[in-house]
Order: structure tokens, then C-alpha cells, then sequence
């Protein structure tokens, strides 16, 4: 099994950085059904910017390549998300630390310490319809595949697998944090645009993590 280098966290950020680009409209348009309509504007201009500080920095552990995606996404993202995913990434690089290289159970305990960041962040409970809802499968599934002997690429892959799932599962949620939860029963029948995103987000990230 191969584990998660500094180059590898790389890739995954750059295929994350794609994956929203890719999906900025469909993410802007789902927050526009619950939410204002920026979603997809927002996690776009922040990613840019973690691709052109990547350009000139070579950070040389998997912790420092997720330090400098928190400190970026916190200073240019905005809204509820920014603050949101720069705590995920911040606190999966305090778990990183300064490991060369992470292994499966290693890129659980990130996923792991990124979902009690927002929750710690946002307070939101499962079922309230937030990005909480794809991360706590994520994580649930994550930490299976890593007791059954799975590399990162495979954990990632298990990962967003179940954050997919949980992102089409807020569908039938009514929304009870951040803007969607003004809308109260009005945001049934809305994917949650942060879930979708995260899912995306890991799905990107295991596609470019080698197995
Ligand atoms: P804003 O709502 O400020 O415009 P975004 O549109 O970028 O910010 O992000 C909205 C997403 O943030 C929601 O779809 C939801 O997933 C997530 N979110 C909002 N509030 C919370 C919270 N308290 N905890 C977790 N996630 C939240
Ligand atoms: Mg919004
Ligand atoms: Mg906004």
C-alpha cells in the first residue's frame, strides 16, 4: 500500500480545486433554491487562490499542503463555508502534524478531526441539513475501510462514497442552520449545497491520491 505524501495532498487539492470549478454553477444554483445564491462563487474564488499560492509554495508535509488550504479558504472564501471548511482544513493539518506521510488510518483521524472542526465551528447537529450531513457518513465510512486495511486512496474513495450519499440524502431535510433554515419547511426538496460540495470535495481528492 502506498501512503500520502506531500506531492499526493497536492494533487488532491488541485483535483479539488478542478472539481469546483467543474461544479460552480450547480453549487451556486442549489444555494439559490435555500440559500443566496453564492455557494459555488464562493469555494471558487477560494480555491484560485490556494492554486496560485501553490504556484509559488512548496509545502513540504501533507500538513503543511492542508495549513496553507485553511488559511487561504478562511481569508478569501467568506460567508458560513469559509469559516467552515478553513476549520475542517485546519484541524486535519493539527492531526497531519508533521508526518511525511500519512497511511490509511492517519487520513481517517484527518477526516475525522476536519468533521469535529465544523462541528465545533458550526454547532450543527446531524439532520440539520449542513455539510455536517455528508461528513459524518464520510468519516463513519472512512474509518471502516482504515480498520479493514485500506490505503488512503481506498479510505478517500470509501469516503466519498458515503458523503454522496449523505449530500442526496438532506433532500428530505428541513434545514435548521444557516440561511436555508429561514426557509423553514420551504427547504424540503433541496440538496444542501455545502454537503454536495464536500462530497465533491472528497471525491476530487480520491481520484488524485494514488492507490
Ligand atoms: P452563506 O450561507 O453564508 O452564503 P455558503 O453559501 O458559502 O455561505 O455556504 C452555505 C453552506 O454552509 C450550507 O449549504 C451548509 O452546508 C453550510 N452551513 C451553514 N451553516 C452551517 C453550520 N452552522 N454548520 C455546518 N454547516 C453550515
Ligand atoms: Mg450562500
Ligand atoms: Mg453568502
Amino acid at each position: 500500500t502506498t501512503g500520502c505524501t506531500a506531492a499526493s495532498t497536492v494533487a488532491a487539492v488541485r483535483a479539488a480545486a478542478e472539481a469546483i470549478t467543474e461544479h460552480k454553477v450547480e453549487l451556486t444554483t442549489l444555494d439559490r433554491q435555500i440559500g443566496d445564491g453564492d455557494h459555488g462563487e464562493n469555494l471558487a474564488r477560494g480555491f484560485a487562490a490556494v492554486l496560485s499560492k501553490l504556484d509559488t509554495e512548496q509545502p513540504a508535509t501533507p500538513g503543511a499542503v492542508l495549513k496553507l488550504v485553511a488559511t487561504t479558504l478562511i481569508s478569501t472564501v467568506g460567508g458560513a463555508s469559509g469559516p467552515l471548511f478553513g476549520t475542517a482544513f485546519l484541524r486535519a493539518a493539527t492531526t497531519a502534524g508533521d508526518e511525511p506521510e500519512l497511511d490509511g488510518p492517519m487520513v481517517a483521524a484527518v477526516l475525522a478531526a476536519a468533521r469535529d472542526g465544523v462541528v465545533s465551528r458550526g454547532k450543527a447537529e446531524p439532520q440539520d441539513k449542513t455539510m455536517v450531513d455528508a461528513l459524518i457518513p464520510a468519516v463513519a465510512a472512512a474509518e471502516k475501510a482504515a480498520t479493514e486495511g485500506a490505503d488512503p486512496a481506498q479510505v478517500l474513495h470509501a469516503a466519498a462514497q458515503a458523503a454522496d450519499q449523505g449530500a442526496a440524502d438532506t433532500t428530505d431535510l428541513q434545514a435548521r442552520k444557516g440561511r436555508a433554515s429561514y426557509l423553514g419547511e420551504r427547504s424540503v426538496g433541496h440538496v444542501d449545497p455545502g454537503a454536495r460540495s464536500t462530497a465533491y470535495l472528497l471525491a476530487a481528492m480520491a481520484g488524485a491520491v494514488e492507490t
